[in-house]
């Protein structure tokens, strides 16, 4: 390992991957420290039940990675370097407590004759909104890929108004700021489907009465219609061999077991990091921290009065409980057995018991009914198990990181240590309702408490999968920080990266590839 690098990483996180990768192809020499055993932060993939079992640790839908515009640009070297996709046909479904499910599938009329069981109205509706999708996606993900800067962003206003007009820019940003529930009762008549589609906002903390997430209701049905949903083959964790194969191939580092410890920087810029080990790094170029907004100030010892008071008061979502589970066969579904095809069941039955279980959360409340996102990626990538074997990917949604009581009126612990086996069977009795004897199928299980995730990766602030509340106030120009959203800070020469900065969470590289496009000038 050298001691001097251009570019110093903080992480390795996907985004810090992105960045170094594109730096090393732009002819930077790059060092990535990364405090746990192995890189990808979110996105790893390992046996956490039994030996042959291959869960993903936290993200499983790679869709966001694999449209991204740094896939696009590196796809050729990445697919060399072994990055492989499993394409799904059926992305996700939602069951419901009376039998019934609705779910998207890639076939259209497929899609359409199980929206059209609920609401032959609703069926047209989709028709429709799936028709002028392309015309739609090209504003709206051109807005998502954008940098949040006043330049790029008056030239994207101005390209609207000439193709939408004035009528058309001011229903868009109507469109930008609704909560997932006006959206969907704007737009659909039945309850199921809005419900459907209403726990997509739950993946991110857009609980339905939350102003600005009827985007992502709209954005994954639709995306999932036209697409599909992608995961790894093997894991999900296939993306970060191949960056990390591709950075080493470009003569970059990349060291786990490298906590970072401090930023040195000396009038106003940065010179480089000093690990947990004591060894010192400099970097010439830049330190780039793929880090939560806190830990920057922490680390740096402080950079301007104003910049700090907006870090520390960034504001964290509610948390996550995995669940991960080795299995004997699939859920048996109440619903009937296509719903074991789909790679995500949604078991969040109405907009009105998110927004409670939501607002719980928020309260410091266990939800008496949590959101269940199962996912059954073996449904589509059967390598992950021992033949006739499964996994499932429980997420919790959404948790308090802070315990203060259960809304559940059972749990009396307050500390995650002693209520996450209670609350994982909270849980599993909400999955066995939906599939009876799902229970009587689990061979292992390894749950992961919202302070597990933060203790395997400190950036899942109590358990915040988000590393951040996207809300409006801390969204688009204002992630992490008004005037930083392009990671810059007021040190010169060090720059945030990854989740907490535009455009956010997710898998799609963005805030990585946008940084490293900037510093490399191209
Ligand atoms: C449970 C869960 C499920 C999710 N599911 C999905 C999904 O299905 N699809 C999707 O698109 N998104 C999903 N997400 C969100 C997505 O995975 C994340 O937003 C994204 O991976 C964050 O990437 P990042 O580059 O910001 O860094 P992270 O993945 O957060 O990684 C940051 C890295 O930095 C390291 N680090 C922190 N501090 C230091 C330090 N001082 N020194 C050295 N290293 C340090 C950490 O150890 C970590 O490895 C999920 C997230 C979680 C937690």
């Amino acid at each position: 390992m050298a001691d001097s690098y251009d570019a110093i990483l903080i992480g390795a996180g996907h985004n810090a991957l992105a960045c170094g990768l594109h730096l090393a192809a732009k002819g930077w020499c790059v060092g990535i420290f990364e405090s746990a055993p192995e890189p990808g932060g979110a996105v790893k993939t390992g046996e956490y039940t039994l030996p042959g079992f291959f869960h993903d640790w936290g993200a499983m839908n790679l869709s966001l990675f694999a449209g991204s515009a740094f896939f696009k640009a590196y796809s050729a070297e990445l697919i060399a370097k072994g990055l492989e996709f499993q394409p799904v046909t059926h992305p996700f479904a939602s069951a419901f407590p009376d039998g019934t499910w609705c779910g998207v599938s890639t076939d259209l009329d497929a899609t359409t004759a199980r929206i059209a069981a609920h609401s032959a109205k609703d069926a047209e509706t989709w028709g429709q909104l799936l028709a002028d999708f392309p015309g739609q996606a090209e504003t709206v993900f051109g807005l998502l890929g954008n940098p949040m800067q006043f330049r790029a962003l008056a030239y994207f206003m101005l390209k609207t108004l000439r193709r939408r007009r004035m009528g058309g820019t001011l229903d868009l940003g109507r469109f930008l700021t609704l909560s997932p529930r006006q959206w969907l009762h704007e737009t659909f008549e039945s309850p199921q489907v809005r419900a459907m589609l209403g726990a997509w906002g739950m993946h991110l903390d857009f609980a339905p009465d939350v102003a600005g997430g009827g985007l992502f209701p709209y954005l994954e049905g639709m995306a999932g219609q036209a697409f599909g949903m992608v995961i790894g083959k093997g894991g999900a964790d296939t993306i970060i061999r191949a960056m990390v194969a591709a950075i080493r191939a470009r003569g970059g580092v990349v060291e786990c077991n490298a906590p970072v410890r401090r930023i040195l920087h000396r009038e106003g810029r940065a010179q480089g990091v000093e690990l947990a080990d004591g060894r010192k790094v400099m970097a010439s170029k830049a330190v780039i921290a793929g880090v939560a907004p806190k830990a920057l100030v922490r680390m740096t010892g402080g950079m301007a009065p104003v910049f700090d008071k907006a870090m520390t008061d960034f504001v964290h979502a509610p948390g996550t409980m995995m669940i991960h589970l080795a299995m004997k066969g699939l859920p048996d579904w109440t619903a009937g057995a296509q719903v074991q095809r789909f790679a995500y069941v949604h078991l969040a039955p109405s907009l009105d018991q998110m927004a409670r279980t939501y607002q719980q959360a928020q309260a410091g409340l266990l939800p008496d009914e949590p959101v269940l996102v199962v996912g059954q990626p073996t449904a589509a990538d059967p390598t992950r198990a021992p033949t006739g074997s499964h996994v499932l990917w429980l997420q919790v949604r959404m948790v308090p990181g802070v315990i203060k009581g259960d809304a559940g009126g059972t749990i009396t612990a307050t500390g995650w240590t002693d209520a996450a086996g209670p609350f994982a069977d909270r849980a599993l009795d909400i999955l066995d309702r939906y599939a009876p004897g799902t229970r009587a199928k689990i061979l292992g299980k390894r749950i992961l408490s919202p302070l597990d995730l933060e203790a395997e990766n400190a950036n899942l602030v109590g358990g915040d999968q988000l590393c951040g509340s996207h809300h409006l106030s801390q969204h688009f120009l204002f992630r992490p920080a008004r005037g930083h959203s392009d990671g810059s800070t007021p040190i010169r020469g060090l720059h945030l990266t990854g989740a907490a900065v535009w455009p956010g969470a997710g898998t799609g590289a963005g805030s990585g590839f946008l940084l490293a496009r900037r510093l490399a000038g191209t």
